[in-house]
């Protein structure tokens, strides 16, 4: 796509009917990336991202100044809203803001948003979530081919219980893995649900393997971040950019895909962004009583 100038906007560019203000500035510096390339690339993907982003709360990553300046997480709007942006309250008076459309995710990239983090649970509420995230963060000593294993064991894993789960790149150094459900349980059960599934996947291997924060402990291990889960817990949106050098893309993959996968995926903004199937239209599942009974979840 190809911004149009027009008088109307001053002789800015506009992506999606937003004017974009320094349209030339370099948000990526060592890739010449700049802002209204940051723009196009959402304009480009956010049918994709919708389904992922909309009618929930999100959290950006903004780079004002571009990714090597302060970067800055933010929450909720009050004063300057941009277009399409749409603030809320919580029932527990926490301001958060949601999008519907490309154009508010465009509108964001214009306010210097790099990355885009939704909540697992939609709006009104945020309590009852349709996506879990399993987030493998290896220590630098693991290898590759570790993490892609830990990966398929548990999507194996959830398989055995009939549960069909998304794989994407984290576009850092992990993996990401996503369980569309049924919303049918509150985080009340469904964060200890994704803290138990990483605590008997990590039982498999407890070398390998670790489930607590704890930094100190995580040396040589896979750290199965299941804490990105539970009202307010976000993880990067599939297809987002990273506010990080080379531009990289949390890319949504086939299984399949993990068989040539390169350390971190590889994937930047220069690259096709990727529709693979299980992502087109995913399967939300139902978790069958029996294994949450098992778990001893409920
Ligand atoms: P990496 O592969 O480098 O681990 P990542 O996106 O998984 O990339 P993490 O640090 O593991 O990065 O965090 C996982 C998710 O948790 C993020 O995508 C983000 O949504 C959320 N998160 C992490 N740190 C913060 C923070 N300080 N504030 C808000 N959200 C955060
Ligand atoms: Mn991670
Ligand atoms: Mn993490």
């Amino acid at each position: 796509t190809s911004a149009m100038r027009n008088k109307n906007s001053g002789g800015k560019p506009v992506v999606q009917g937003i004017a974009i203000s320094h349209p030339d500035r370099v948000v990526y510096p060592a890739d010449g990336i700049t802002k209204l390339e940051v723009a196009e690339y959402y304009e480009r993907v956010g049918k994709l991202m919708l389904p992922f982003i909309t009618k929930r709360p999100l959290a950006l990553l903004r780079a004002p100044s571009g990714i090597q300046g302060e970067l800055f997480f933010q929450k909720s709007f009050n004063t300057h809203v941009p277009a399409e942006v749409f603030p809320a309250r919580m029932p527990d008076g926490d301001e958060v803001f949601s999008i519907k459309t490309i154009t508010g995710l465009v509108s964001l990239a214009q306010f210097g948003a790099i990355e885009f983090h939704p909540w697992g649970a939609p709006l009104p509420g945020g309590e009852k979530p349709d996506f879990l995230t399993w987030d493998l963060d290896p220590d630098s000593k693991v290898a590759w081919p570790e993490v892609l294993g830990a990966a398929l064991l548990l999507r194996d894993y959830l398989a055995e219980q009939g549960l069909e789960s998304l794989v994407k790149t984290s576009g850092g150094k992990g993996i990401h893995i996503i369980l569309p459900i049924k919303r049918k349980h509150g985080w009340d059960l469904m964060k200890p649900f994704t803290k138990a599934v990483a605590a008997e996947v990590a039982a498999f291997n407890p070398k390998r393997f670790i489930i607590a924060a704890s930094k100190s402990k995580r040396e040589g291990r896979i750290f199965i971040d299941w804490l990105r889960n539970g009202e307010g817990a976000t993880c990067v949106a599939p297809w987002c950019l990273r506010a990080r050098p080379g531009a990289p893309v949390s890319m949504p993959l086939a299984w399949e895909d993990l068989a040539t996968l390169p350390p971190g995926g590889g994937f930047t903004i220069r690259d096709e962004p990727k529709l693979p199937d299980q992502w087109k239209k995913p399967k939300f599942n139902t978790i069958p009583a029996r294994f949450l009974k098992n778990l001893g979840i409920i």
